[in-house]
């Protein structure tokens, strides 16, 4: 593997990774309100398993990184969360195939990471998941307008997002169980990509900044 590409992998994985770990807590607690109160050990869970392969992960291309990382998830973490992240991961590196990535290839690939996520959880957005910070970041990352603000643009959705779910009846996952009793608790699948997706551009705005 080319050393700039080793270095991007493991410019932007740990960071984004050790983030979610050191939120844990806090997204249990989320879904100890909604769900089953695993979400934070989950993650943390998966996290942790991606951490342990990123040596063998950091040799591979990057569309096969991504599949790997997916797999990863799918393979350690039981809840629903698992499967739903694995299948955005290796829906990025299928749609990523050999090609390099630039922003509009990015975007391509986020879109079929989504779709894959939609299939997968046959869910779409307005339901209170994952899916409601996940496809309004790729709208900002596909829409020209952001400029050179687009890392700006994309923290200040994602946070709004995240807070916007704190609103909505959930009709997809455990929540749904709970009917009008879960409006007034925030999504922690949502919350989970809130954090990743501020951590990821955190590294790239300071990386373009250097
Ligand atoms: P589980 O619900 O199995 O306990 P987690 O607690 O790890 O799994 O994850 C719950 C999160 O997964 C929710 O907050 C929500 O964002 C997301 N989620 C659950 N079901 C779906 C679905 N069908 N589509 C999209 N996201 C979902
Ligand atoms: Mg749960």
């Amino acid at each position: 593997m080319t050393e700039a590409r080793r270095i991007q992998i493991q410019a932007l994985v740990p960071p984004t990774l050790n983030v979610i770990i050191a939120h844990a807590e806090e997204l249990t607690r989320l879904d100890r309100a909604i769900g089953d109160g695993d979400h934070g050990i989950n993650m943390k869970r998966g996290a942790e398993k991606i951490l342990q392969e990123l040596p063998a992960i950091c040799d591979k291309p990057a569309d096969e990184a991504l599949k790997s990382m997916g797999m990863a998830l799918v393979m350690s973490v039981g809840g629903a969360s698992g499967p739903l992240f694995g299948s955005l991961l290796m829906g990025m590196g299928q749609s990523l195939g050999a090609r390099a990535i630039n922003k509009d290839i990015l975007a391509e690939c986020f879109s079929a990471g989504i779709e894959a996520v939609k299939k997968r959880g046959r869910s779409d957005v307005a339901q209170k998941t994952m899916l409601d910070v996940l496809v309004p970041a790729l709208e900002v990352l596909k829409s020209n307008a952001a400029g050179s603000n687009l890392y700006a643009k994309l923290k200040e959705t994602v946070a709004a997002c995240e807070t916007r779910t704190i609103g909505m009846k959930a009709l997809k996952g455990r929540a749904s169980y709970l009917g009008e009793r879960s409006i007034g608790h925030m999504d922690p699948g949502a919350r989970s990509c809130g954090l990743a997706i501020r951590e990821i551009c955190n590294v790239l705005e300071a990386a373009k900044n250097e």
